[in-house]
């Protein structure tokens, strides 16, 4: 990524995004090392098991010595499953899945396109086997005991279904399956055993079925693909794939789940694809204790001198800034708790950049620096509050390139320009208290007709002013392919917390889309829309988010283009120095 810095208004900013096509996540899959050393004699010495905050009372009892043979290997990938049970039981990430059902067209001619699509968020618990809080989804989805996924007939499908797939047995043991070795390979840096997974004819229904992948330092399972067995009488256990990242030494978390399906039972057309997130795992950074913080500032008396030292009573305008300010900090603030908006970035300054840009190129000097951070949602949103834009990840993925983005944040940066108000009632603390699951009730920055109406031709001068002006095309044919998908990915592109891009067949800034040339589906070097997950990499730990170090590819086919659509993950998997000192296995990242 290449971010430039201004250093006069002659200077034009571009090429922030750094690519135009997200890679396809097979080049980041390495294929199978032939010749690697046999399973027993692997290079680990020791298994100690940092537990994440919030769980460092799970200790582990797994043994040090390398598995003398298969056999106990087992018991280390058993044992192992049972410490991530614990740990989890602790841990309430938030789970997030997005799902698209395809329909190829009458005459089956072309590839399926999404025409029907579902959203849920929820926070995980698995006290008592996995269960989540709903923030979005049907009423009653989520609370009833279910290992299974009901009334996919019908197309309805159980949030809890795919909260499910994060473990894959909650009651693991050796004497309800066979394990075969199959070889070893490398996922991205990290050398595995792979290994496939059969449930004993005897074992009871709902058992996982299909292939692991255990790294071979500390023999946590990273990887696990396939099903539940027995499906049972009006109900389907979906084919699934799940990974989990190395978010802290030693400790491997559930992190992403693809799940695709074609041709169910016998409805015939039945096609889906979903793709699950999990983040939000770090306690702490939630808020949940905050008494360290209050600790540190009473140990620097130095530091508070100085914040009251060049301090004088605000005037009365800076008093009505600083207010509005404030009310945007706590909207910020709680939104980060709740582990919606990601902290503070290097995407963010991404933003900025083509914020200024716009900013300079128009001669516009306001007193409150604008601010952009990141809302960690799939579906397509962007908001302002106050003087802070937000847009979503879904967003930041889906825009083909620079200037669609300049597009969005000149329509938000209006809102501001104009002096848009918006509710700052929200500067009072109380109104931040609320249960997280209220989240999308309780804040509403919605935005009335006529200023919208407004932003989007303010928006359109901004841009023509802007080193954009020549390359609007794209951000027209963003449009156009918003249009058209629209009607069929309403969870998509129905915002949660702000104004929606889309509404119905209606756009923002339509007479951009107007002068766009054709959307022309045949066309390979026609993107006007990228495949989500493509672009925004988000550490499920921390939840801070970074540009995708993805490399150009080049589109073999037109059906690769993938405008708003979900694609499998293949994470490239790295392992964080350990605290047993051992080197990272190395071998691997040649294989790239
Ligand atoms: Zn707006």
């Amino acid at each position: 990524m290449r971010i430039l810095q201004a250093s006069g208004r002659s200077m034009i900013l571009l090429l922030v995004l750094s690519s135009v096509f997200p890679v396809l996540a097979q080049d980041t899959f390495p294929s199978a090392i032939p010749g690697a050393a046999d399973p027993a004699a692997t290079g680990a010495t020791g298994s100690a098991t940092a537990a994440p905050a919030g769980s460092s009372s799970v200790a582990s009892s797994v043994s040090s010595a390398a598995p003398a043979s298969f056999d106990e290997l087992m018991d280390r990938v058993v044992e192992k499953e049972h410490l991530l049970l614990a740990q989890m039981r602790k841990m309430r990430p938030l789970v997030e899945t997005y799902l698209q059902n395809l329909k190829a067209d009458a005459g089956g001619n072309s590839s399926p396109v999404p025409v029907k699509d579902q959203y849920f968020l929820g926070r995980l618990d698995m006290n008592d086997g996995p269960e989540d809080v709903s923030f979005v989804g049907q009423p009653g989805f989520g609370r009833n005991r279910m290992n299974k996924l009901t009334g996919i007939f019908s197309l309805r499908y159980q949030p809890l279904g795919f909260a499910q797939m994060v473990v894959l047995d909650t009651d693991l043991y050796k004497k309800s399956y066979d394990f075969s070795f199959v070889r070893r390979e490398f996922l991205g840096e990290v050398r595995c055993i792979v290994i496939d997974v059969q449930p004993k004819p005897e074992a009871s229904a709902g058992r996982f079925q299909g292939r692991i992948w255990v790294e071979d330092q500390d023999y946590n399972i990273v990887r696990f693909n396939g099903t539940y067995s027995r499906q049972p009488q009006n109900a389907f256990y979906l084919h699934f794939d799940s990974w989990r990242l190395n978010l802290r030494p030693g400790v491997w978390l559930p992190a992403y789940i693809y799940s695709e399906e074609s041709d169910l039972g016998n409805s015939g057309h039945l096609h889906l694809k979903a793709q699950t997130r999990l983040w939000g795992y770090d306690v702490k950074s939630l808020g949940k204790n905050h008494n360290e913080e209050f600790t540190q500032i009473l140990l620097d008396p130095q530091q508070a001198k100085d914040l009251t030292g060049n301090m004088a009573d605000p005037a009365p305008v800076v008093a009505e800034r600083m207010w509005e300010r404030q009310a945007e900090d706590n909207v910020m603030e709680r939104l980060q708790r709740i582990g919606l908006l990601a902290p503070p970035g290097d995407v963010d300054t991404v933003l900025q950049t083509v914020v200024n840009n716009l900013l300079l190129t128009n001669n516009i000097a306001l007193q409150t620096d604008v601010r952009c951070r990141v809302l960690i949602t799939a579906p397509l949103e962007s908001f302002t509050i106050g003087h802070t834009i937000v847009l979503s990840r879904g967003m930041l993925d889906v825009l083909p390139d620079e200037a669609a983005l300049a597009m969005v944040l000149a329509h938000e940066l209006s809102h501001i320009v104009l002096g848009h108000k918006f509710d700052s009632k929200l500067a009072f603390s109380d109104q931040m208290f609320f249960p997280d699951e209220q989240s999308f009730q309780r804040l509403d920055f919605k935005r009335r007709p006529a200023d919208e109406e407004a932003a989007d031709r303010k928006a359109l001068e901004l841009l023509k002013n802007s080193p954009y002006k020549e390359k609007l095309a794209t951000a027209g044919l963003f449009l156009r392919a918003l249009q058209q998908r629209a009607p069929d990915l309403p969870n998509l592109i129905r915002p949660h917390l702000g104004n929606g891009f889309s509404a119905g067949s209606n756009v923002r800034m339509e007479a951009l889309l107007t002068s766009a040339p054709a959307l022309d589906a045949q066309r390979i070097d026609q993107i006007a829309a990228l495949p989500l997950g493509g672009r925004i990499k988000l550490d499920p730990w921390s939840d801070q988010v970074e540009m995708a170090k993805s490399q150009p590819v080049t589109l073999a086919l037109a059906r690769e283009k993938m405008p708003f659509e979900i694609t499998p993950f293949f994470p490239y998997l790295t392992r964080l120095p350990n605290d047993h000192g051992d080197k990272v296995a190395s071998a691997g990242a040649g294989a790239k």
